[in-house]
C-alpha cells in the first residue's frame, strides 16, 4: 500500500479541516442555519473575485458555468470569438457550437503564447462579435494568456464581452475581476479552491448582466438570473450542494487568512521552482513564454514515453500527475501547483519525478532538482 498524493490539476487535495465540516451531519437548506453559510459565502466569493457583482453558484463541474455563460449571454444569430489553443479552448468552441453559435477560432499552437494582436484584428473585421471566449489559464498545455491585456481591449466595446474561464487561474494568480474590466469570471471548485469537485462559479459585469437580459437561447438549469434572485435572499433556485458550499466557507476563511497577496506569491514561488527544477533536470517546458503558475507542463526527452514516468511515479511512489492530453498525450506530464499543493509536497512530487527518469535511463542526478527547487523555495 503506498500512501496517495494528488499533484494533478484537478482534483486537487481537500484541506483537513475542510473535509471535517463537509463530514458533519447534512443539514436542511430552507434553514436559518444554512442561509447564514451563504450570506458569509457571498461575501467571500466577492473577495475572492475582486468584484462588487454578485458571485453566482451551481451544483455542477466547472463546464456548468462555461456552459451557462454561453446559454445566458448570447442569442440566436449572435457571433463569437473563441482563443483555441488547448483542451479548453476546444471546449468553449465546442459548447457554443452546441447553441448554434456561429463561431470565429483563433487557433493558437499548443504552448504557445497569445498575440494579443490577432484579437484586435478579428474584432475589426467582425465588429458583430458578441462575446470572446478565453481561458487565463490553459490547463491542457500550462500556458497562461494575457488577460489584462484583452480586457483592456474589449472592455470599453459596449456589445462585446470578454468571457474568462479561470479554472486553473481564481486564486492562483491576479485577475482582479471589476479593475480590470472582465465581464465573465468563471471557476469551479475542484483546482484551486482545493474542494471536491461539484461546484461551480460565475461572476458577471453589469455589462454582463445586460446581456443576460436579452439572451434567447434555450435554458433550465443553467439559468443566471434566476440564482441571482435567490441567492439575494440566500437561496438556490434548487437543492444547492450544501455539503460542498459548508466547505466551501470554511476553505474561503483559509484564503482569508492567508490573504490573495500571499497566496499569489506562494503559487508563483512553487510555479518557479517546479520549471527550475524540470530544467536543471534536462526537461524543457511546454509552454515557456507564457506559464500558468497553476500547472507545470514538461516536455519529455524526445524518444521518452511521459506516459512511462506518469506510471512510474504512482506505481513506486502513489503519486499522481496528469498526462498530457490528445497531441500531447506521451510528449508531456503535468504538475499541479495550486489549492492545498504547497511546497514540502512540490519536493516530493519532484523527488519522485527523479526516480523514474533515473529508472527509465535518463542521466540524472538525485537530488539535483530537489536542490534547486529548494534554492528557489528559500529566498
Ligand atoms: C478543469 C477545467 C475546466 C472544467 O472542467 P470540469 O471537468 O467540468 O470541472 C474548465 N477549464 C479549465 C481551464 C479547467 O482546468
Amino acid at each position: 500500500m503506498a500512501k496517495q498524493y494528488l499533484l494533478t490539476p484537478g482534483p486537487t487535495p481537500v484541506p483537513e479541516r475542510a473535509a471535517l465540516k463537509m463530514a458533519e451531519p447534512i443539514i436542511h437548506h430552507r434553514t436559518p442555519e444554512f442561509e447564514a453559510i451563504v450570506a458569509k459565502v457571498r461575501e467571500q466569493l466577492r473577495w475572492l473575485f475582486q468584484t462588487k457583482e454578485e458571485v453566482i453558484i451551481f451544483a455542477s463541474s466547472g463546464t456548468g458555468a462555461m456552459e451557462a455563460s454561453v446559454s445566458n449571454l448570447l442569442s440566436s444569430g449572435d457571433k463569437a470569438l473563441v482563443i483555441k489553443g488547448g483542451k479548453f479552448g476546444e471546449r468553449w468552441a465546442e459548447i457554443l457550437k452546441a447553441y448554434k453559435i456561429e463561431t470565429i477560432e483563433i487557433p493558437v499552437e499548443w504552448g504557445k503564447a497569445l498575440d494579443v494582436k490577432k484579437v484586435e484584428e478579428a474584432l475589426a473585421a467582425h465588429p458583430e462579435i458578441r462575446a470572446v471566449y478565453v481561458q487565463a489559464s490553459e490547463t491542457s498545455t500550462g500556458i497562461k494568456y494575457p488577460i489584462r491585456e484583452l480586457a483592456a481591449l474589449i472592455g470599453p466595446r459596449e456589445n462585446t464581452l470578454l468571457v474568462v474561464d479561470a479554472i486553473t487561474a481564481l486564486g492562483v494568480f491576479p485577475l482582479p475581476m471589476d479593475e480590470w474590466k472582465i465581464d465573465v469570471l468563471v471557476t469551479g471548485s475542484q483546482k484551486a479552491l482545493m474542494l471536491p469537485p461539484g461546484l461551480s462559479f460565475a461572476a458577471l459585469s453589469q455589462k454582463a448582466w445586460k446581456f443576460a437580459e436579452k439572451s434567447n437561447l434555450p435554458r433550465y438549469y443553467f439559468n443566471f438570473k434566476k440564482e441571482l434572485k435567490n441567492l439575494q435572499k440566500n437561496q438556490n433556485a434548487f437543492t444547492p450542494a450544501v455539503t460542498l458550499i459548508i466547505g466551501l466557507h470554511e476553505v474561503l476563511s483559509m484564503m482569508q487568512e492567508e490573504g490573495l497577496e500571499k497566496i499569489f506569491e506562494r503559487n508563483a514561488r512553487m510555479a518557479r521552482a517546479t520549471r527550475e527544477s524540470m530544467l536543471t533536470l534536462g526537461l524543457s517546458l511546454f509552454a515557456p513564454d507564457s506559464p500558468s503558475d497553476a500547472v507545470t507542463a514538461v516536455l519529455v526527452p524526445s524518444g521518452m514515453d511521459a506516459g512511462k514516468i506518469i506510471k512510474h511515479v504512482w506505481e513506486k511512489q502513489g503519486i499522481k500527475i496528469a498526462d498530457g492530453q490528445d497531441q500531447a498525450k506521451g510528449k508531456i506530464f503535468r504538475i499541479a501547483h495550486m489549492g492545498y499543493i504547497h511546497e514540502p509536497d512540490l519536493l516530493i512530487g519532484i523527488a519522485a519525478i527523479e526516480m523514474a527518469l533515473k529508472d527509465l535511463g535518463h542521466p540524472v542526478e538525485l537530488g539535483k532538482g530537489v536542490g534547486k527547487a529548494l534554492e528557489v523555495m528559500k529566498k
